[in-house]
């Protein structure tokens, strides 16, 4: 079978892998790189982004985390708004590039700046930038000023900050914290419902995988191969996730059901149930679906030989408190709730001017960063006094020049020195707000309540006689076991 790329990336971007191309923090973008365009572009295939261009002969063969500089090719005609559109014009505010001009396509299709098929790849070491002097005459050349990216693998966070979005996900903050507490590990089977836009399917399935699909010589003895039973009731979602699973090579690992899971259970396609570990429910009534979780139902898709780790993730207090009276009803155990709230801590740089200020180390604590932005401010006011005095001088010299050339009646000096004063403080103005740096506030701090719970494994006599001979007490208490 084939290795999925989330699990087994290959050392560079290859031609046909997915990649994640990650513009800023927040945007990122899934491709697929190809080498041919399906509309038979000279250049191939390309992603325009507010960044630039980026033939995907430019990425093919680079090492993952890789930097790369936008091309000069630009196809005009196929810069149109797509879907990522938004995102993308976001993430150029973020990262404070200009939107490139679309340059127009000439008659027979090439962009103005396009060197003929390129004949020569270039493969740059890592981090290196892909279109630099060595190496890369057949390349297109930089246009200056223009945005980079970088090429990252796929793994489930990058797919969950960069997938397409059919519905509220889970994201990796709470979908890390929830396949700890499932206990989920190489080889677990687990229940997912429903599956929504996949996010939390892909982290589940990286999870549980244990070795090859299908391949059971890579798996240590005792080992099993890792499983997620997914279920979806909406049937657009079904079909989107399943051409994704397909695409990512995760057939082997997840299989997905079409089903409304309130109403018929966990039964799988073959009318078979599963038998699982572990349980995680993002369904707007949780409490619904527990009745087919019983060990007692017929067709239980509970493991009997496991105790079973359930989560269940619902936005609302209503829906928890229904879902742990359902619980406790249906004799679960161990049960409590859970918000994690996710912060983003900010790591920058010091400054090179507290340096230069022997201001080294002032942010050990608040008092001494206040300090810090204080001293700095005036040494940047001291410096923009002295580049606007500079200025003012020169603009009204210049000026003074200009208006006996032409002869014309203008402003006194007095009028003009205020006038370029004024507009001098304006810009300092502007400087001096720039120096302040902002963290960026959590809009959103809640996404959900998580409520776990735990289902002991079944016990009866016969589990007991097949204890007591492994485990022979009488003889182990004597001290002589076989
Ligand atoms: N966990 C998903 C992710 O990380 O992408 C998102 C799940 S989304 C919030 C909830 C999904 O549950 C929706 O796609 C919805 O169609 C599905 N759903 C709701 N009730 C269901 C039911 N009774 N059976 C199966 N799926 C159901």
């Amino acid at each position: 079978a084939r290795p999925s790329p989330f699990f087994h990336a290959a050392p560079t971007a290859t031609a046909d892998s997915l990649a994640i191309l990650h513009l800023t923090r927040d945007n990122l973008l899934p491709i697929k790189l190809q080498t041919t365009a399906d509309d038979g572009y000279a250049e191939g295939a390309v992603t325009n982004t507010r960044f630039g261009s980026f033939p995907h002969r430019t990425l093919i063969g680079l090492e993952w985390g890789s930097q790369v500089r936008a091309s000069k090719v630009d196809t005009g005609s196929r810069g149109r708004k797509g879907k990522n559109a938004k995102k993308q014009e976001e993430a150029a505010e973020e990262q404070g590039v200009a939107e490139s001009s679309n340059k127009k396509r000439k008659s027979d299709g090439q962009p103005d700046d396009t060197p003929a098929s390129p004949t020569k790849k270039f493969k740059p070491s890592h981090g290196e930038i892909p279109n630099g002097t060595k190496n890369d005459t057949a390349r297109p050349p930089i246009e200056a000023g223009s945005g980079f990216i970088h090429i990252l693998p796929p793994t489930p966070e990058a797919w969950t900050s960069s997938l397409d979005h059919r519905t509220q996900v889970v994201y990796t903050p709470d979908y890390s914290y929830i396949l700890q507490r499932l206990r989920a590990r190489p080889g677990s089977a687990i229940i997912e419902a429903g599956a929504g836009s996949g996010s939390f399917t892909h982290a589940a399935a990286r999870a549980v995988f244990s070795g090859y699909p299908g391949d059971s010589s890579k798996l240590s003895r005792g080992q099993s191969q890792g499983k997620v039973y997914s279920y979806e009731f909406h049937e657009p979602r079904v079909q989107t996730l399943r051409d994704e699973i397909k695409d990512h090579a995760l057939e082997g690992i997840v299989e997905l059901t079409h089903r409304d899971v309130c109403n018929e259970g966990f039964i799988l396609q073959d009318n078979t149930p599963p038998s699982v570990d572990a349980i995680f429910l993002d369904l707007p009534a949780p409490w619904q679906a527990l009745k087919h979780l019983s060990r007692s139902t017929p067709s239980s898709p509970l493991n009997p030989e496991s105790a079973i780790h359930l989560c269940t993730f619902s936005p609302c207090i209503e829906q928890v408190m229904a879902t742990v009276s359902a619980l406790r009803k249906a004799g679960w155990t161990d049960i409590n709730m859970v918000e994690v709230q996710h912060k983003r801590v900010d790591v920058r740089r010091e400054r090179v001017g507290l340096k230069e200020e022997g201001l080294r180390g002032v942010n050990a604590s608040a008092a001494s960063v206040d300090e810090a932005i204080a001293r700095l401010r005036e040494v940047e006011t001291k410096l923009s006094d002295f580049h606007a005095n500079r200025a003012v001088t020169n603009s009204a010299n210049r000026e003074e020049m200009a208006t006996n050339a032409s002869g014309q009646k203008h402003p006194s000096k007095q009028e003009r020195l205020d006038r370029i004063k004024r507009e001098a403080e304006e810009r300092k103005l502007y400087k001096e707000g720039n120096l302040v740096h902002r963290t960026v506030p959590e809009v959103k701090t809640h996404t959900s309540y998580l409520v776990f719970a735990v289902l002991p494994r079944e016990w009866n006599e016969s589990d007991e006689l097949r204890c007591a001979e492994q485990y022979p007490v009488d003889e182990i208490m004597r001290g002589t076991p076989k």
